[in-house]
């Protein structure tokens, strides 16, 4: 095999590896190895957060989304983002767990100890971190009995990125860990897009943390056959469009080899 062959395997079997990674690793990380939760139950499904009421400096405010905001006040757009970030967890089809946002500012402050969800703004104490979260465990492990989430009360921060720290810490405080190798996760650090929606892992985390047993597929009824397609088989074009993608290093090789031989 020449050099440049050698280097062009190289270069390839690094990229599958990427892909590899890509493919393979996606899944959620519960924060306490024991299935520890927020709280609830199916019939007593709400858990509440205050917040003290302090603002963080908002840079877009009147420029985010055309200006949807720029009619609130501070306090009704932070409301607004705090309820919009406990909305994302509350919505998972098939969790019952649903957040709520109270403003209470005698109420809200940093105490692990005192069983109070509470939302602060803070100096986090370090300069990289925007927020953090300290979920608490109850005695007998079971059950997640504080979350304090505290931001980071230094610079100006835009919409965006409160909204991606809140799900984030809201996410820890539900019980879910750090998913850093998941590209498509809000609890890692890897998502190669700035949003601040769920990706599929973690909606899974909240499902399997906070079951619905009333959600189901509704059409599926016994002794009726579920059209489930071409699972497994190479019939799809989507399917065949993966083969491809998948050959491709592989393929590059082959045809690199051929073209020297001639
Ligand atoms: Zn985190």
């Amino acid at each position: 095999m020449g050099q440049m062959n050698r280097k062009l395997l190289n270069k390839t079997s690094r990229l599958a590896c990427v892909c590899f990674i890509v493919f393979t690793t996606t899944a959620f990380v519960p924060i306490f190895s024991n299935k520890a939760i927020l709280p609830s139950t199916v019939d007593d499904p709400e858990v509440v957060f205050v917040w003290d009421g302090a603002l963080p400096r908002i840079s877009d405010k009147d420029s985010y989304k055309d200006g949807i905001y720029s009619q609130l006040s501070d306090r009704e757009l932070m409301l607004a983002l705090l309820d919009e970030s406990a909305a994302i967890w509350s919505n998972v089809a098939g969790s019952y767990l649903k957040l709520k946002i109270e403003e209470n500012p005698g109420l809200a402050k940093f105490d692990p100890k005192d069983k109070v969800n509470s939302i602060v703004l803070s100096n986090t104490g370090t300069l990289s971190a925007a927020a953090t979260a300290t979920p608490v465990l109850s005695e007998n492990k079971s059950v997640i009995e504080d979350c304090d989430i505290i931001l980071s009360e230094m610079g100006e921060k835009n919409i965006q990125s409160i909204l991606i720290a809140m799900v984030h810490e809201l996410g820890h405080c539900i019980g879910l860990g750090h998913a850093h190798d998941n590209l498509d996760s809000i609890m890692g650090y890897g998502r190669t897009y700035s949003s601040y929606k769920l990706g599929a892992d973690d909606k899974a985390g909240a499902i399997y943390l906070y079951p619905d047993p009333a959600y189901g597929d509704t059409k599926v009824r016994q002794a009726v056959p579920v059209q489930c397609g071409n699972i497994g088989v190479f019939g799809s074009s989507s399917q065949w469009a993966t083969l491809l993608i998948a050959s491709l290093p592989f393929s590059l090789v082959f045809f690199r080899r051929r073209i020297r031989w001639k």
